[in-house]
């Protein structure tokens, strides 16, 4: 199928129109025309090779919404005309343990991520969603509920499914004292589902001017993370912390927060941290975990969740033609609190008669 969207062409060069060819469709296979995609902090690590796996040109976006416009012959799940959403991965094994759970995301393989991965039967690069069409195996779609307002469904996609599974795999409910490290894309989503599952909630940030949106979001309280005084008196608050940062950073002062038997869950930086001072770890037999994404069967129930407690992101819609722009904003944590693609805004590039 051809199709089209905009690309990262190198490291250092912004997205550009690009036309590229999503495969034929296979017997489980769904053909989607996306309607909307968020933004990522990730889409834009990857653009710009922060991790150094990035192929060019690549295609990047992994909170799509949009429409089935076909289906293979043996898609049971999904039919032409229905919205459907798909996220961070579009395919795995199927056949180990860890998918037989629901796992797909921790696949003994390694799952088959949106873009940036290869293609399980063909080999190709994996293309994602800052584009018109896409084409994903049944499995991999997900079904955006009824009253779940789709122009803002997307970020649910990542930022929601990254931060309800800790949320939900630390049995966080009622009662639940959580903190919240950094206040963007994936925090401003762990705050949301963190008081929809009715724990307390403290955000933990850098930037004042975000305490107001913070208490609207359902926050509960607001610490400054500079503060090095409320720091202290903040000491054992938390049963689990979800850190959002994007770059290296140092865990040490966040983890005298946890209260015993408590949980400090990365799912921001992807790579090195500063040294870590296992002190505060023995004294009070803390932890340090990490988490990444979700399965598909916790990311239905989380898009179910978000349908029924009306719970979902602050987004700023923005047209393709605007992502540069938007990519820098993102850097400068200028976005509240994530960025959508209208894709309505994508034309087809015009190609030159040689
Ligand atoms: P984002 O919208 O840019 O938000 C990150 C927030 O972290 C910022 O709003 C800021 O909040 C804080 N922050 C940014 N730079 C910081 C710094 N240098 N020091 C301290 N705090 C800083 O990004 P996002 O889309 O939420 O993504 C966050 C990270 O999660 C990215 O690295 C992304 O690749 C990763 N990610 C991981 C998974 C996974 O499966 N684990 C999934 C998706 C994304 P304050 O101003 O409030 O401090
Ligand atoms: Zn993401």
């Amino acid at each position: 199928m051809k199709t089209y969207g905009y690309a990262a062409l190198a490291a250092d060069k912004p997205l550009a129109p690009f036309s590229f060819d999503r495969r034929a469709l296979r017997a489980n296979d769904v053909a989607i025309e996306i309607l909307y995609c968020g933004v990522c902090h990730s889409d834009l690590h990857t653009a710009r090779n922060d991790w150094s796996w990035t192929n060019y040109p690549i295609v990047v976006g992994h909170e799509i919404v949009g429409r089935v416009i076909e289906v293979g012959p043996d898609v049971t799940r999904h039919k032409v005309g229905d919205h459907v959403a798909v996220g961070t991965m579009v395919d795995s094994c199927q056949n180990c343990d860890q998918c037989h759970k629901g796992e797909e995301q921790l696949c003994r393989e390694g799952n088959t991520q949106t873009f940036c991965g290869v293609d399980r039967i063909t080999g190709e690069p994996t293309m994602g969603g800052y584009a018109k069409h896409i084409v994903v195996r049944e499995e991999f779609v997900l079904r955006v509920p009824k009253g779940l307002a789709l122009a803002k469904a997307g970020p649910l996609l990542c930022a929601g499914a990254t931060t309800y599974s800790p949320l939900r795999n630390w049995n966080v409910g009622p009662g639940s004292r959580v903190g919240v490290i950094g206040m963007g894309g994936l925090g401003h989503m762990a705050i949301k589902l963190a008081a929809a599952l009715g724990a307390s909630v403290t955000v933990l940030s850098r930037s004042p001017s975000k305490e107001a949106d913070a208490k609207e979001l359902g926050a509960d309280a607001f610490l400054l993370s500079s503060d090095e005084k409320a720091m202290v008196q903040a000491g054992s608050a938390f049963d689990l912390i979800i850190d959002t940062v994007p770059t290296k950073h140092d865990l040490t002062p966040y983890l005298p927060l946890l209260d015993v038997d408590g949980t400090l869950c990365v799912v921001g930086q992807v790579g090195p941290l500063d040294e870590l001072n296992s002190l505060p770890l023995l004294l009070g037999r803390r932890r340090v975990a990490g988490s990444a994404i979700a399965g598909i069967a916790q990311t239905q129930e989380m898009l179910d969740f978000c349908a029924r407690k009306n719970v979902l992101p602050e987004v700023e819609m923005i047209g393709i033609d605007q992502i540069n722009e938007a990519y820098e904003r993102l850097l400068r944590s200028d976005v509240r609190y994530r960025f959508v693609i209208d894709m309505a805004s994508l034309t087809q590039p015009h190609v030159d008669a040689a």
